[in-house]
Parts: C-alpha cells; sequence; structure tokens
C-alpha cells in the first residue's frame, strides 16, 4: 500500500491551525484608568497608565496653544 506523502494537501496549508492562530482576536483587557481596551501587561495607550502609575506622559492635542 502506497503511502501518502503529504497528509495535507499543499493547498490547504495556509489554513491549517497553526497557520492562522496569529491572526485571531487579540486579547485585551480593560484599563482601570480609563476604561479603554489595552493589551495586558501593557501600557495604555489611551490614558498612558500601567497598574495604576503614569508611566507615559500624554500628549494633549486639545491644550497648549499659547507658548512661553
Ligand atoms: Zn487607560
Amino acid at each position: 500500500m502506497a503511502n501518502l506523502k503529504w497528509k495535507t494537501p499543499r493547498s490547504k496549508t495556509r489554513s491549517r491551525r497553526a497557520a492562522n492562530w496569529k491572526l485571531n482576536p487579540v486579547t485585551t483587557v480593560e484599563c482601570p484608568q480609563c476604561h479603554q481596551a489595552k493589551l495586558p501587561h501593557f501600557v495604555c495607550g489611551s490614558c498612558g497608565t500601567y497598574n495604576g502609575r503614569q508611566v507615559v506622559a500624554i500628549k494633549d492635542d486639545h491644550a497648549g496653544h499659547s507658548h512661553g
């Protein structure tokens, strides 16, 4: 009996489980500060806090027209 050389047809290789899991929905958690969805273990991109601490200074585009 002849053995199959490939169990998965090469046309299906792209749709195998392992090939696609990275495209799956990204896991997000809610920021306790601004309640926006953010990546877990990452600084919130919205308010710049992590673990209740201000880590990144927020760029305030609305205020700050006066200079000097
Ligand atoms: Zn936030």
